[in-house]
């Protein structure tokens, strides 16, 4: 059970850990929190943009769409490792999970497969969008492979958390396939070793 950090100790983390964090707009009070609950807090999820251009990317993920207003997550990381913060509290980006999912996250163990829409997740991770095509084609640039590594591990610091706090959309969604290009499995990995 952990409460979400402030928005400071958020921006803190991460520039800790060494990453470069532009701060978009007022992203300290944009969220979806008149929409239901932020927290307690339970990981971290990494998703694909499936957009090309980092300005538009980030504004898209600020604004989101009519039928899905943003900010689609907290924070965006660009192919250049920037992370732009764009909201902060609840963010439209998990959707609907798996609650036997969310269970193997608490107690951080391995993970079930993702057969089930029945439990809130923007209201239980946190949510970096990386701008990536999404087709398996696109390239993920080596120093944005390194921001992911480093933002997801600036939260699970924060809060004692494992690798395995962090997920990817695909593994939380049935239907989802994001992110594409790496696998979670070496993600966590590298995020492991940082974490030591
Ligand atoms: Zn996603």
């Amino acid at each position: 059970m952990a409460s979400p950090m402030s928005a400071g100790k958020f921006l803190a983390g991460l520039k800790a850990e060494g990453l470069t964090v532009v701060e978009v707009g007022d992203w300290e009070h944009h969220n979806r929190n008149h929409k239901g609950p932020w927290g307690p807090v339970h990981g971290v999820m990494i998703h694909h943009t499936v957009t090309k251009g980092s300005e538009r990317t980030v504004t898209l993920c600020r604004d989101g769409y009519a039928d899905l207003p943003g900010p689609l997550c907290h924070g965006v990381i660009t192919k250049d490792g920037r992370v732009h913060l764009v909201g902060y509290g609840r963010a439209n980006h998990a959707g609907l999970g798996d609650d036997d999912v969310l269970r193997a996250v608490i107690s951080e163990k391995a993970l079930p497969h993702d057969n089930e829409t029945n439990t809130d997740g923007n209201r239980h991770f946190y949510g970096f969008e990386c701008e990536n095509l999404g087709d398996g084609k696109d390239p993920w640039p080596a120093v944005q492979l390194e921001a992911i590594e480093k933002a997801a591990a600036a939260i699970c610091r924060h809060h004692g958390w494992t690798e395995r706090s962090v997920i990817g959309h695909l593994e939380w969604q049935p239907g989802k396939v994001d992110p594409r290009g790496f696998t979670m499995a070496s993600m966590r990995e590298r995020i492991r070793e940082r974490l030591k």
